[in-house]
């Protein structure tokens, strides 16, 4: 008889009530207009194409360990010093390092909404998070956050998936308020918000955190990048995978960074694209958020002028029945009457305008 083990009940009791990270659908046959997962839709810059060809002889030898050139590449660029700054395989990497070096007995916080991995992270280290909610208005309280006590508060700027961001003021003040770490995540900062970076010469508790998933066209590569304090970053580098990332993705990002006309042109043209469709949406009298990012948190009206989940929902599976994928989060109030458009090219957006229009008329 096959010798039994029940992973349900043996696993550790954490690990049993995790719920994993939904990542938005990745869909893999053809013809879909992908305006889901924020990705950029623009390729990443041909020199990247060049440095990782260069690489493929490499591969049978292990990778430089800690990203000593792109370390120094991203410090030089924002006035740091090299230990100023970590490689994470990915962003979402970087804030486990953070949940598991920082992350005490009084729990983590994040603003509700935000980025729907600080759960996952906090779960996976048996650690609580604290919600903070926000109101119609998206402001911040800086009060209740300052109220939580969390040893490490998540705050997303540009926030997610509303795409507003927050001043380097009220940043600043919730500095000065807090006595725990505020990690902020810039995942689309590059897509209009006030970088955070400037503050870290006056406050230690500060770690800022990027990636290349974004604006640098390399979600597929996996990079994101997380600086602060030396001796924070020290601590980040006891928890790391001793090759956390691979050799092909070293020379990828740092081909990416280093190549800036392409990088503005991008951004640019994502930029221009996201107001022209924010004017489209305007248009139709919906309500928008201010966007920061490269994607828009917009609420629906149906023909009729109703909005609400319902709404948001038909529009959303009209939407995918004609192979444009777009996020819906039915499970929160602030979320469930809206959806969550990325910013494609201008002929997507002119495709998602389109069945938008054709739903308007059906719906
Ligand atoms: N932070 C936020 C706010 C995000 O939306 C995302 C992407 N979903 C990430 C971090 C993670 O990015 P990465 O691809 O670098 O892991």
């Amino acid at each position: 008889m096959k010798k039994t083990f029940d992973a349900a009940t043996r696993a550790l009791p954490h690990v049993q009530n995790l719920h994993a990270y939904v990542p938005g659908d990745q869909p893999q046959g053809t013809g879909w207009v992908k305006l889901n997962t924020n990705e950029n839709p623009y390729p990443a810059s041909p020199k990247v194409g060049e440095a990782v060809a260069a690489q493929v002889g490499q591969l049978r030898k292990y990778p430089e360990p800690v990203s000593r050139e792109l370390r120094t590449a991203i410090a030089e660029r924002f006035g740091l010093s090299t230990s100023n700054v970590i490689i994470g395989n990915g962003s979402d990497n970087i804030l486990d390092l953070i949940t598991r070096c920082f992350v005490s007995e009084a729990g983590a916080g994040h603003t509700v909404p935000s980025y729907s991995l600080y759960p996952v992270v906090a779960g996976m280290s048996d650690k609580g998070l604290v919600d903070v909610p926000f109101t119609r208005d998206m402001k911040l309280d800086l009060d209740a956050i300052a109220a939580t006590h969390a040893s490490v508060f998540f705050l997303t700027s540009p926030n997610a998936p509303t795409g507003v961001a927050f001043s380097l003021a009220e940043i600043a003040s919730l500095l000065e308020r807090i006595d725990g770490l505020l990690v902020v995540d810039e995942a689309y900062v590059d897509f209009g918000g006030e970088t955070a970076i400037p503050l870290l010469a006056e406050y230690q508790n500060l770690v800022v955190v990027r990636t290349f998933s974004k604006s640098y066209g390399l979600a597929g590569m996996r990079v994101g990048f997380a600086m602060a304090d030396a001796g924070i970053i020290g601590m980040l580098d006891r928890v790391r995978d001793a090759y956390n990332l691979d050799r092909v993705a070293q020379a990828a990002a740092l081909a990416a960074f280093e190549d800036v006309q392409y990088f503005e042109v991008q951004r640019q043209k994502v930029i221009a694209t996201r107001e022209r469709t924010r004017a489209g949406l305007d248009a139709l009298g919906w309500f928008t958020y201010p966007s920061a990012s490269n994607f828009l948190f917009t609420e629906p009206l149906d023909a009729t002028g109703a909005k609400g989940a319902e709404v948001a929902l038909s529009l959303f599976e009209h939407l995918k029945s004609a192979k444009v994928l777009v996020r819906y989060f039915p499970s929160h109030p602030l979320t469930c009457a809206f959806i969550r458009v990325s910013i494609g090219t201008d002929a997507e957006m002119e495709t998602f305008i389109t069945v938008v229009e054709s739903w308007l008329k059906h719906a």
